[in-house]
């Protein structure tokens, strides 16, 4: 496995690639790897040639008070599970390499699509997002790229990114990988307290709550989304930053669920570590 730390050293690589008609599969990360990255690696190494896995904890998708500085930094130990994994070639930049001078541009999707959920709380997240993923895109020229469902809203803004621009590569969407007794894999879990670890458990046990009352016939959205506000709120250490159901693709708000995918999304504070997780609710 070869690990590029420079745009020029990537870009020799994507080139030789591309002259042997090699496919590209590309998977954006911000490191600290965990079975959950894991997952998209594997998934790019059965589908591509070329897997490349990009490693950057982009600062333009992190707020000023937010965990930009404290963010896991294990780069030796991601290379590690990234070849075990099937990585062909690591890109690891610094950021001077990927914004090299302060004024620069932007990529950005418009819209409720960016303003709801985290993009309430977050308004200039997803615009880092998609000018880091736009640049890796242009960097790499991917017939593929990986995205996990983990980051449901950043999914479906990616989605709109590459119809907007008619982005020339495939997304792929891979399903949330839990720890065993169902915490959703994330990089920020390590933060977590022994308290804060044992009662972020309500999470995935208030999305399971909802999957069932679902099952049940439950198609009030409203309804859905009290119960599980009252489950996480039943939990002292959790701080709700939203539960909210919308409507997929474009996450249009909703009273009752409709025909289609519908994305119960949530946020919730532990300490200081804010965790997302959701799930689809989908009305055949
Ligand atoms: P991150 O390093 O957190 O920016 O995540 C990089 C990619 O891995 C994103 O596409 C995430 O959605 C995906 N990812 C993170 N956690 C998980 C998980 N638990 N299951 C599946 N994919 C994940």
């Amino acid at each position: 496995m070869i690990l590029c730390k420079t745009v020029a050293a990537l870009q020799q690589e994507v080139k030789t690639a591309k002259n042997t008609n090699k496919t590209i599969g590309l998977v954006p990360t911000m490191g600290a790897l965990h079975t959950g990255h894991a997952s998209l690696i594997d998934a790019a190494n059965k589908e591509n040639d070329v897997v490349i896995v990009s490693i950057f904890v982009n600062p333009t998708q992190f707020g000023p008070n937010e965990d930009l500085e404290s963010y896991p930094r294990t780069l030796e130990a991601d290379c590690i599970l990234a070849e075990k994994m099937g990585a062909d070639i690591v890109f690891a930049p610094t950021p001077k390499e990927m914004y090299p001078s302060k004024d620069m541009t932007w990529v950005e999707v418009c819209g409720d699509i960016t303003k709801v959920l985290c993009g309430a709380t977050r308004p200039i997240h997803f615009r880092g997002v998609t000018t880091i993923v736009s640049k890796l895109f242009n960097l790499t020229q991917p017939d593929k790229s990986y995205f996990g469902q983990k980051d449901a809203q950043q999914v479906q803004v990616l989605t709109r990114m590459v119809k907007d621009l008619f982005l020339p590569v495939e997304l792929r969407i891979m399903p949330i990988i839990r720890e065993q007794d169902g915490l959703a894999k994330s990089s920020r879990n390590t933060y977590l307290s022994q308290k804060e670890r044992v009662a972020a458990l309500v999470l995935s046990k208030s999305l399971k709550n909802a999957e069932q009352l679902f099952a049940n016939g439950q198609l009030n959205a409203q309804k859905i989304v009290e119960e599980t506000t009252c489950m996480i709120k039943s939990e002292p250490l959790a701080q709700i930053d939203y539960v909210k159901i919308y409507a997929m693709p474009e996450l249009t708000p909703i009273d009752g669920l409709l025909s289609g995918r519908n994305l119960l999304a949530l946020a919730v504070k532990f300490g200081k570590t804010r965790l997302i997780d959701n799930t689809i609710l989908e009305v055949k």
